[in-house]
């Protein structure tokens, strides 16, 4: 079979988002299934609307053109702000999008008008990782004013942790989200689009605490007070909490397992002779005495394997080799391995599981092959096509 390919076991996919889907609910929460790590991947998008997700999340315009063109039907939100170049697509295939920008609020507002839609906004609030999101205090000025402009609906407010700065989902910052979705309904709930199934002007619909960061705090015991649904990707996908990168308890942490195939292992000097400088990928030497190395012939041997994986294909500090084997380095097109004692011979293969960086890029390179498995078998998915989006636009030259 050809190599790299990227396993998805699509089973262990579906047990990890129902049992996510079980013990949130027990608490009151919702999850929205996050399908950007797999670039909008329906097969996998679809394992987890049958596993109870209430709406898909995706941060890219490309990848909920991919869902749609694959008929998938469930809500799906842009989690991300449209980009104001983008507020037409995003009308088009989005119900709701994550907002903090007026400006473009209003530009999906006359989107919606034309489209003859109403688009869902859901604002994000800034709580202390500083991504994205409006201020706490000038919440209420944001809201007055898009209540303003026709053909959106206030759906909700959210907030984003522990992404760019790691700060963790805690009682204190989600108390503070809860205290503003109080006071937003006490305030405009009157004016907000009543809810299916109930009286008008009942307040946010959703309060979404949000990402895998969040598990803890949310099935710890705490107050959960009024966050009512989570985004969740990795933890879904990879099986692990992503503060500390500790599996969670019952999911699978294997559902992805990539596979490369040797196309070299030699006996070798244990280090490089010469005089060293700068790697292809920038690394410099240090300390500055070990520029000039031991003559190979008074070096120590191994055996050094490589696979026909690199970094166009994977983060290589993201893969976690099977026991046994040490990744020593790794270029564009090539991982170098040391397989300890045992041989691996040409045309061997490894299996690799992978952390949610090497997940991303492998779900991204043109090089890596997916391929599906289910309990009723197993087969290669379509070639990539590119997203909508990064189609190349040729404009002619004037
Ligand atoms: C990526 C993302 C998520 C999902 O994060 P995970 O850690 O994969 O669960 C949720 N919300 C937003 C806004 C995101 O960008």
């Amino acid at each position: 079979m050809t190599a790299p390919r990227l396993e998805i076991d699509l089973d262990k996919i579906h047990h990890n988002a129902r049992t996510l889907v079980d013990r949130l609910g027990a608490r009151g929460i919702s999850v929205t299934g996050v399908t950007k790590a797999v670039l909008g991947a329906p097969e996998i998008a679809a394992a987890l609307i049958r596993a109870g997700v209430v709406a898909l999340g995706d941060s890219r315009i490309g990848n909920i053109a991919t869902l749609r063109g694959a008929r998938i039907v469930a809500p799906i939100m842009l989690i991300r702000s449209p980009m104001l170049s983008q507020v037409e697509k995003v009308v088009a295939q989005a119900e709701t999008s994550f907002n903090t920008e007026l400006d473009v609020v209003s530009a999906l507002s006359q989107a919606a008008i034309a489209a003859r839609r109403t688009h869902g906004i859901m604002l994000m609030v800034e709580l202390g990782d500083l991504r994205e999101g409006i201020m706490p205090g000038d919440l209420e000025s944001f809201v007055h004013a898009m209540l303003d402009f026709p053909g959106t609906a206030l759906r909700g407010i959210g907030t984003n942790l522990a992404c760019r700065s790691g700060v963790a989902p805690d009682a204190r910052n989600m108390a503070e989200l809860s205290v503003l979705a109080d006071s937003i309904d006490a305030t405009f709930g009157h004016r907000l689009r009543p809810r299916l199934g109930s009286a008008a002007g009942s307040g946010l619909e959703i309060v979404s605490g949000g990402n895998s960061a969040n598990l803890q705090w949310a099935l710890s015991g705490a107050d959960t007070g009024r966050i009512n649904d989570l985004r969740l990707g990795e933890a879904i996908l990879l099986g692990c909490e992503p503060l500390r990168r500790q599996p969670i308890e019952g999911l699978y942490t294997d559902a992805f397992t990539l596979i490369a195939e040797v196309i070299e292992t030699k006996v070798k000097p244990s280090k490089p002779w010469g005089d060293i400088a700068q790697t292809a990928f920038g690394a410099t030497p240090t300390p500055a005495t070990d520029r000039i190395s031991e003559p190979a012939a008074e070096q120590s041997r191994t055996t050094q394997t490589i696979l026909a994986l690199g970094r166009q294909d994977i983060d290589p500090d993201g893969l976690l080799p099977p026991a046994g084997i040490d990744i020593l380095g790794a270029s564009s097109d090539h991982l170098i391995v040391d397989s300890g004692g045992s041989r691996l011979s040409v045309g061997a293969e490894v299996r690799f599981q992978l952390n949610y960086s090497a997940l991303l890029r492998a779900m991204t390179s043109p090089f890596v092959v997916q391929v599906v498995k289910t309990a009723s078998g197993c087969r290669q998915s379509k070639t990539k096509q590119p997203p909508e989006s990064v189609q190349l636009e040729f404009q002619a030259a004037s």
